[in-house]
């Protein structure tokens, strides 16, 4: 048996109004003249928040394309422009949702590895450390802030870079930065940790750690989308610890079904990362009963809609296509379903599960 010797995030705040204090934070981390790239969602152009970054020097703001999620040849060309115009850079600062996250943590690793990002889709992959990298949410439910992972398209797969060089040196968790995220998205993202929380404590790799966070992280979760009836200021602060310990939770288990699903649906259709997890948890009752009770609760009460019907129409070589990539995420499903997983989960029963979606 050998146990997991996990790599964390080195430091972090949190606090509402936090951010003004990063100017102080990255002071240390200034050498020279190179700069700070702020790697910003494009959601704040124009926006209040752009006045706030603690630009100095030939410090640089370049906002994010988050339109669809992040790709390797986005990575690759962000990292290939920051190089050309500056060398070297002192660090970067990605300040958004997930997406942005995870651009930022690939951007910094690819500014030291050499070579494509898609070299780096997998497990322990990259062999340098990246440069200093700062992670700012402005929407919560991924975990992005914490996890050793960044999930890339590439041209043949949609796989992170896992490794111990990808968690961020600092996090930045101010719960005023999330206060205008339109409710469908909150809940969207929300729900990515609600099902983390689920997938972990129903999994076989539970494990008192696990449990502990998770068991946290659901309760902030039941706390803002079951007991509450408006969104306050309280919430922000719930939701966004509710991401950081669903992280922490599935960094020491593993995700499930709804996660396993939802990566083909995301591969052959684009479906984003939140949308695509509900739409597979709200058929989900045989695996995980109780959350998808509750889950459906959250849905009706909350107002929001979750699309069906989204496999409509498409061809086997599509459903192949999808059960491929889902049936490839082996350790999600052992996590599910234990070690005979395979015999539980066949093709068949693979197959009309994506129907119904
Ligand atoms: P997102 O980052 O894709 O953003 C969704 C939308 O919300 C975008 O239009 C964005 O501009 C907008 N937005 C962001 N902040 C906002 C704000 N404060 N106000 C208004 N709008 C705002 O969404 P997400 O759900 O946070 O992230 C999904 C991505 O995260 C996917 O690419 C997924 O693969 C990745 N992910 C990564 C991990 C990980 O561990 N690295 C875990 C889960 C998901
Ligand atoms: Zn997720």
């Amino acid at each position: 048996m050998s146990f997991r010797n996990f790599k964390m995030v080195s430091y972090v705040v949190f606090g509402r109004g936090s951010f003004n204090q990063l100017d102080e934070i990255l002071a240390p981390h200034r050498k020279g003249e190179a700069p700070m790239i702020f790697l910003v969602d494009h959601f704040f152009e124009g926006k209040a928040l752009l006045n706030r970054v603690p630009l100095r020097g030939k410090d640089k703001v370049i906002l994010a394309d988050v339109t669809h999620e992040p790709k390797t040849t986005q990575v690759d060309a962000l990292a290939k422009a920051i190089k050309d115009e500056f060398g070297t850079i002192n660090g970067v600062i990605g300040i958004g949702g997930g997406s942005v996250m995870d651009l930022a943590k690939a951007v910094s690793l690819m500014m030291t590895n050499p070579g494509s990002s898609a070299d780096y889709q997998g497990w322990d992959l990259v062999k340098q450390p990246g440069v200093y990298k700062v992670g700012i949410p402005t929407l919560s439910g991924t975990g992005a802030e914490v996890s050793r992972t960044t999930v890339l398209t590439g041209p043949t797969r949609k796989l992170g870079m896992n490794s111990d060089f990808t968690p961020f040196d600092q996090i930045v968790l101010d719960p005023e930065l999330t206060k205008d995220v339109p409710a469908n998205q909150r809940f969207y993202t929300g729900m990515d940790c609600y099902i983390h929380c689920i997938e972990s404590l129903e999994g076989t790799y539970l494990n008192e750690f696990s449990k502990s966070y998770g068991e946290k992280a659901l309760q902030l979760c039941q706390k803002v989308f079951v007991e509450k009836d408006h969104w306050d200021n309280e919430s922000d602060d719930q939701l966004m610890m509710a991401s950081y310990a669903g992280g922490m939770s599935i960094a020491y288990s593993q995700v499930g079904v709804a996660h396993a699903v939802s990566y083909g649906l995301s591969y052959l259709l684009g479906t984003k990362h939140g949308i695509g997890n509900c739409i597979v948890m709200n058929h989900l009752e045989e695996y995980y009963p109780a959350g998808v009770k509750e889950f459906k609760h959250m849905v009706a009460k909350n107002n929001i809609d979750i699309p069906q019907g989204i496999c409509k129409g498409l061809t086997d070589e599509q459903f192949d296509a999808m059960m491929n990539v889902s049936l490839g995420m082996k350790p999600l499903w052992e996590n599910a379903l234990g070690k005979d997983w395979e015999k539980i989960m066949t093709r068949e029963k693979l197959r009309a599960l994506y129907e119904k979606l």
